[in-house]
């Protein structure tokens, strides 16, 4: 079977502005802010705003957005805000505080996340979020915010992957909770005060557009079933990211890249999909019947060594192997970072020890973590302060105490630097669609550094999103509210009910998990930490054929109109198979390695990354074309005006 893969481009519909201000880089956000328009506080009451999402993003985007007067409706498919996806972010939150002492800047932060995604994001877009970075950490510390402190009672750092400085601030190993929490509080006043009408429990199932603009949503109540409709002046998307297209990742079983792909369907384009994060510290698989992963935070690394044993297929117990016999290889292959590398240097260098032979338990597919180095140094008391709760996580998971063992670590999809194409504004290619945090592709470029996707949500709802938006939204205040009734909001629901019919009228036979987990293989296999031509091309006719076999036998037990999770499952899985047929031809357009996305055919003689800046140095946006048609690419050309593109050298 021959799979269409045109990636040539018919006709460029989308028009790519990034509308980056003028002048010189510390003074964008500043002459941006200074100089774009307003709502006056009367006007804003008249406006509604959709905010889907309550993570670290949606948050304090709805908290925001509500203290400054606007009406927002807040969604979210889970019982309370507060268990969004990144309640689970365990390591920290960069800021250049500077509080160590040890040469931090605003600068270095943005030059660390623009080098650390390869050079494959926009200047100006990354240095605002480092701009914003102390404003992030003061915001969540006066919301009470229980960072580590120093004895003296200043706020700590530890590191993070990637860089030389200290700059992760942290709450023990649960640092998301605690900003989920800030985010929440200040949601909780604004949901109290009316402001903020919340609706958890609900699925957004299509994006509504009225003369070309968002305006609205379709949501299935997870409760009842019901299908509802929901009107608004601006729609926001802080839904997250698709790290689960692998199936198996360290995200909430949940998250899923639906909203992204229905905004997509609609117009929006989406930014460098193939772009996705491995993480190189997870518990591997235990058994076939996981439905998730579980990671062993970075911050892990700053007092844990990674090692294999020098002999092949070595099955003594780790304590048994003497130090002689041990290969530090990360502190080995890049002296300058050790065991701090970035992540996709990490992953790569742990697959590709296991897969010469030197992978430790029962599958060969794991490498140590060890922490008897640090245990003599410091004592267990100060390991135990700085991670004892990701210990006692790992220990309930495997049964083995890494005080007195080392960790066990593989390999696993974790982040989604790409997502739908923003400019400056966040606003995507459809007027009056914003999409924030790990849900867009702004900042982190082909690699997100550890750390900074709290930071880079948190400064978009907070302080980055709230200003754009009013932008947009000055030009809409002669919009009266928008009904529910027009025709496009009728057809809209027609059309979402249609399509659950859809599925429910198959009554095949298999379960849609079991296409879930067969998907996410083939991702996994062809399109994961190392990706060829050959591979990627295979994945395509394999995604098409599953897909087939899916629309024919998939079977959705129990009705409609109740709770039903089978028929959510099966809407995602539509979806993912069109996502992932989307990052499999953006991997095989992309013919350079950088950052997560790994070509095996273009690699220095070391086996690091080939980057190709004179062919590749673009955004690439992909526009949906229909149905069964290919979508097609579109380039939005990188310029670096004020830092030099270098070979990112780790060693
Ligand atoms: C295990 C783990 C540890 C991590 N640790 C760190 C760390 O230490 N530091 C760091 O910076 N980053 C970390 N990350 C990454 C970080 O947690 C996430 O990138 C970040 O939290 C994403 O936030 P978000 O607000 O963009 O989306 P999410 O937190 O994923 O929130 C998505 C929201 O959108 C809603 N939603 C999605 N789709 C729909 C729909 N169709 N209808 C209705 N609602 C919808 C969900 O209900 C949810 O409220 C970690 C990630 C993982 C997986």
């Amino acid at each position: 079977m021959v799979v269409k893969i045109s990636i040539i481009k018919k006709h460029i519909m989308l028009k790519l502005d990034s509308k980056t201000p003028e002048g010189p880089l510390a003074e964008k956000w500043s002459k941006y802010k200074s100089t774009c328009k307003l709502v006056n506080p009367a006007n804003k009451t008249k406006l509604d705003v959709i905010v889907v999402g309550t993570g670290v993003a949606g948050g304090p985007a709805a908290a925001t957005l509500a203290e400054l007067g606007y009406n927002v409706k807040c969604f979210c498919f889970q019982d309370t805000p507060r268990r969004a996806h990144s309640v689970a972010a365990q390591g920290g939150i960069n800021a250049a505080k500077n509080y160590k002492h040890d040469g931090d800047s605003d600068y270095r932060l943005f030059y660390d996340m623009l080098k650390g995604g390869d050079f494959r994001s926009r200047e100006a877009d990354v240095y605002r979020c480092a701009e914003v970075s102390n404003n992030v950490i003061d915001q969540m510390t006066a919301a009470g915010l229980p960072f580590a402190r120093e004895y003296g009672g200043g706020l700590t750092t530890r590191s993070f992957g990637g860089v030389q400085v200290s700059r992760t601030f942290y709450a023990s190993g649960q640092t998301g909770q605690q900003c989920l929490l800030a985010g929440y509080t200040a949601m909780a006043r604004q949901i109290f005060k009316g402001k903020i009408t919340m609706y958890s429990r609900r699925e957004m199932l299509e994006l509504v557009l009225i003369n070309g603009k968002a305006r609205g949503i379709i949501t299935r109540n997870l409760i009842t079933g019901d299908i509802e409709k929901y009107s608004a002046h601006a729609v926001v998307l802080a839904t997250g990211g698709y790290g689960t297209i692998y199936y198996l990742s360290t995200l909430a079983i949940n998250s899923n890249a639906s909203a992204q792909y229905l905004a997509f369907k609609k117009g929006a384009g989406w930014a460098n999909p193939c772009f996705i994060q491995i993480h190189p510290s997870c518990i591997p698989q235990l058994n076939p019947y996981q439905g998730k992963l579980t990671l062993m935070s970075e911050s892990l690394r700053n007092d844990g060594r990674v090692w294999v044993p020098k002999q092949k297929k070595d099955t003594r117990n780790p304590n048994d192997i003497p130090e002689e016999e041990r290969d530090y290889y990360l502190e080995r292959k890049y002296p300058s970072f050790g065991n701090l590398v970035p992540r996709d240097i990490g992953s790569r260098a742990a697959k590709e020890m296991c897969d010469a032979g030197y992978g430790v338990g029962k599958t060969g597919l794991a490498v140590y973590l060890d922490f008897s180095d640090a245990i003599k140094k410091f004592g267990q008391k100060v390991i135990a302060d700085r991670y004892g709760n990701l210990f006692d996580l790992y220990e309930k998971m495997t049964g083995i105490n890494s005080y007195e063992e080392p960790m066990r670590i593989y390999p696993a999809g974790h982040y989604t630097m790409g997502g739908l194409w923003v400019d400056y504004n966040m606003m995507t290619t459809i007027p009056g669609l914003f999409a924030i945090g790990e849900c867009n592709f702004s900042v982190h470029g082909a690699n997100r550094l550890g750390a900074s996707s709290l930071l880079q949500g948190a400064a978009d709802g907070y302080f980055v999103l709230p200003v754009t938006i009013g932008n947009y939204l000055a030009d809409e205040i002669k919009t009266p509210r928008i009904s529910t009734e027009l025709p496009e909001f009728i057809e809209a629901e027609k059309n979402v009910r249609e399509r659950e019919e859809k599925f429910m009228s198959i009554q095949g036979k298999q379960t849609v998990t079991s296409f879930r987990k067969r998907l996410g293989s083939i991702m996994w296999d062809y399109c994961g930490i190392k990706r060829t031509e050959e591979g990627l091309k295979k994945a395509l006719v394999l995604i098409e054929e599953l897909k087939k076999e899916f629309l024919r036998d998939v079977k959705i037990t129990g009705n409609l109109n109740e709770y039903n999770t089978e028929i959510i499952k099966t809407l995602r899985t539509e979806d993912a198979f069109e996502v992932a047929k989307l990052l499999c031809m953006d991997a095989l357009n992309r013919r350079e390695s950088c950052g997560a996305h790994f070509r095996e055919e273009f690699q220095t003689p070391e086996g690091e990354a080939k980057r190709n800046d004179a062919e590749f140095k673009y955004v690439s946006v992909w526009e949906y074309q229909g149905e069964d048609k290919s979508p097609v690419l579109n380039k939005e050309d990188l310029k670096f005006d004020f830092v030099e593109l270098k070979e990112r050298n780790y060693k």
